[in-house]
């Protein structure tokens, strides 16, 4: 039997019109428009790529949306003093720095400038202290995406065995968080863990956020597992394009598998709508409102 076949892309558009109700709602009932402010610094391709599809959803969804471009030379001091004014601006409920940054910008003093509450990638060492201690946080896109699509799939994740493969702070750890909150007995796998394959045999969830393409192969499956494939790779093609795959050998694992999530289509569109459900939170309890249910854990 072959797997259930998450459609990520359905799911973010699913996501996306729970956020604009939202919106709507904001601005009929208070007259609050949500708004997300996203900082670039330089001329990256891929990045600026990013940029124009958040601008674009945000302002699909009925939030405010603000692009701070910035030259590669900025300093840091001048861009310290933009996140200072994001900070303080009340129409502003959501500040995003577009990483990587420029080698002489300090990643980790930027990140930890924005306002904690504002945080919607949720990588304020705040936001990564609360999510460890169990409290409400601003959770980071990507893994709060691949939770959600988990818990549709399974409902209760309570007690199941989670392989998380990779160990970066912006989606292994966080995701390992995650499914703890969720009381997954959860197994971190990364660069130098022994005998992955049997590590990940023995998972009923298995999340590969690593980097290296169609690792994840059939035989490491165990029967009817989730697979939640995170990775991003793109591969030459013979007639000199690229095509993008996962860390997932889909071929081989799909058959053995209960549900799969594809590359592309599946956690990649959920990163941009789960961006949206964390402005629309962060609004909410900017101004004491309820938080949206379904948007965030
Ligand atoms: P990273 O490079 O920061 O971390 C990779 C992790 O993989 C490390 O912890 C490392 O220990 C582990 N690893 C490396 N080789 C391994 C091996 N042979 N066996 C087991 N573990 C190994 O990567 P990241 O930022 O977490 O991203 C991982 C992948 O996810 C990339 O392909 C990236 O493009 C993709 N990604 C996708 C989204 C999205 O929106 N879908 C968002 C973020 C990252």
């Amino acid at each position: 039997m072959s797997a259930t076949v998450i459609d990520g892309k359905a799911f973010a558009a699913e996501v996306r019109e729970k956020v604009a109700g939202h919106v709507a709602r904001l601005k009929a009932d208070h007259g609050i428009i949500p708004g997300l402010a996203v900082v670039l610094i330089g001329e990256d391709p891929a990045s600026s790529v990013y940029v124009r599809n958040k601008g674009k959803q945000t302002r699909e969804v009925g939030m405010k949306s603000v692009e701070h471009r910035r030259d590669t030379d900025i300093s840091e001091a001048e861009l310290l003093a933009l996140i200072d004014d994001l900070n303080t601006d009340d129409s502003i409920h959501g500040i995003l720095v577009q990483l990587p940054l420029p080698d002489h910008l300090d990643a980790e003093l930027v990140i930890n400038a924005i306002d904690p509450a504002k945080d919607v990638d949720g990588f304020h060492i705040s936001n990564v202290g609360l999510l460890g201690t169990g409290q409400k946080s601003m959770v980071p896109c990507t893994p709060l995406g691949c939770l959600m699509m988990l818990r549709d799939q399974h409902g209760s994740l309570s007690g199941l065995n989670a392989v998380v493969i990779g160990r970066s702070n912006i989606v292994g750890k966080p995701m390992a968080q995650l499914l703890l909150g969720e009381s997954c007995t959860v197994t971190m796998a990364h660069s130098r863990t022994r005998d992955l394959p049997e590590v990940v045999r023995r998972a009923d969830i298995v999340v590969a956020a690593v980097g290296r393409p169609q690792m994840v192969q059939g035989d490491w499956i165990k029967p009817g597992a989730t697979v939640i494939d995170v990775g991003i790779n793109r591969l030459a093609k013979e007639d000199g394009g690229t095509r993008l795959v996962g860390d997932v050998d889909y071929d081989s694992c799909a058959p053995v598998a209960g549900a799969i999530t594809p590359v592309p289509g599946g956690v990649g569109p959920m990163t941009i709508a789960c961006l949206l459900a964390n402005t629309v939170t962060a609004c909410c309890r900017a101004n004491d409102l309820p938080e949206p249910e379904g948007l965030t854990v």
